[in-house]
């Protein structure tokens, strides 16, 4: 699985759902799932320490599979760096396991996708 967090050239994680500043990633486990969150942390007008957890979402969806199992594809969350790469994997699979159903699928596509 890829690495937990954003970072920019100088260093500085920006979290997607606020566009603010945060420390680190928390991951936790519940329900044999994965999730992460963005901690924020900073001192309010009265010095005191403040925290705030944004939700990042799940490593997997699980129920998103669900009704994809017939594809076999993953489906991850923000925090899976190499995300799409995995889903061009999973969809190439996906349509070499019935050769004519997926050159039909390619063909479909190919006037819409450019790379
Ligand atoms: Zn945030």
């Amino acid at each position: 699985m890829g690495a937990m967090s954003r970072t920019s050239s100088l260093g500085v994680k920006t979290c997607p759902r606020c566009n603010k500043e945060y420390k680190y990633t928390e991951k936790r486990r519940y329900a044999k799932q994965t999730y992460y969150y963005a901690i924020h942390l900073w001192m309010d007008e009265t010095g005191k320490k403040r925290v705030h957890k944004c939700y990042l979402g799940a490593e997997t969806y699980i129920y998103v599979k669900r009704v994809h199992m017939d594809s076999n594809i993953n489906f991850h969350g923000y925090t899976v760096e190499d995300r799409y790469k995995q889903y061009i994997k999973d969809i190439n699979d996906y349509l070499n396991r019935d050769k004519t159903h997926g050159e039909k699928i390619v063909r479909s596509v190919k006037t819409e996708i450019k790379p």
